[in-house]
């Protein structure tokens, strides 16, 4: 068959459902499309894909679906775990502030008791006095600190979501 003939009923095709066609031209068409399988092929694909586009559905792929909902509910389980764990860090830090309030004058007086009794000197022993007190603090601190960054590290891991 004459290549400008599957040429002109292409043209034909991509005008039909758009623009529309002559009645000769649509005889012509019907009649191409009868006996020639390619161009009848081509007249279907742009039928569906004029439906697709009329009906506004679009297929997307189960896959996706099913790895964006899973990534949705990793990182919704993400913001509880966050979540628990900044309210875990509140009541530690609340309780060590606390405690260190509490147990200060004691501390102070043990220490100046250890001071006096072992005659150590006065900036020595105000020196462990502070670094004791401090110690819960820094602690606490130092957990925060490695728990962000293995938090970081798991987030950077691209499969970790589908565990
Ligand atoms: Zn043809």
């Amino acid at each position: 068959m004459n290549p400008d003939v599957h040429e002109r009923a292409c043209r034909l095709i991509d005008a039909w459902h758009v623009e529309g066609i002559a009645a000769v031209e649509r005889e012509w068409l019907e009649a191409h499309l009868a006996e020639c399988a390619a161009c009848r092929a081509r007249a279907r694909a742009n039928e569906r894909t004029l439906q697709v586009l009329r009906s506004n559905t679009l297929i997307v792929d189960p896959a996706l679906v099913s790895t964006t909902q899973a990534r949705v509910r990793w990182r919704a389980r993400e913001l509880r775990e966050n979540q628990a764990r900044l309210r875990a860090l509140w009541i530690s830090c609340g309780l060590s502030w606390l405690l260190g309030i509490l147990t200060a004058p004691l501390l102070w007086e043990a220490f100046a008791w250890l001071g006096r009794r072992f005659d150590i000197s006065q900036a020595i022993w105000i020196m462990a006095f502070a670094m004791c007190w401090v110690a819960p603090a820094t602690l606490v601190g130092a957990v925060v600190a490695w728990r962000q960054s293995h938090a970081a590290s798991v987030g950077n891991d691209p499969k970790a979501w589908e565990r």
